[in-house]
């Protein structure tokens, strides 16, 4: 889908995760290949936040897009896949999301003051997020 086609009530709905399925693929993809549209979304969102009464309520909508901090552990690393590193990239450059940030800064520096070699916190992060799958 090209970027222009795509309306500002279409990105809206991607921000509120109201998007249905079958455009949700299309808006992401072209979220990912196009600055413009990216811009287009973060002054929605900003717009968005705008109008709403309460932190809060931001917060928690935001947060229910959150990618889990096993998966922002691995972005850290390096060792989360393309399709996740953009989506991350997004969520937390574009969106701006603040406890995103925060989750990152904290791992940052708990790597940071911890020091295990890289391999050993791989395989933590990968058997956490394997007993998070597990007890879904
Ligand atoms: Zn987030």
């Amino acid at each position: 889908m090209p970027a222009l086609d795509i309306t500002d009530e279409q990105l809206t709905a991607y921000l509120q995760e109201q998007l249905p399925l079958a455009e949700l693929a299309a808006v992401e993809k072209a979220l990912r290949e196009h600055e413009t549209l990216r811009r287009r979304a973060a002054a929605l969102a900003l717009r968005r936040d705008l109008a709403y009464h309460s932190v809060g309520s931001i917060w928690r909508s935001e947060r229910l897009s959150c990618p889990e901090r096993t998966e922002l552990g691995s972005y850290l690393l390096g060792t989360l896949d393309e399709a996740h590193v953009a989506y991350v990239d997004f969520h937390i450059r574009t969106l701006g999301c603040r406890y995103c940030t925060a989750n990152l800064a904290d791992l940052s520096e708990a790597s940071r003051t911890a020091k295990p070699d890289a391999a050993r916190r791989r395989r933590y992060f990968e058997s956490s997020a394997g007993k998070l799958r597990s007890r879904e």
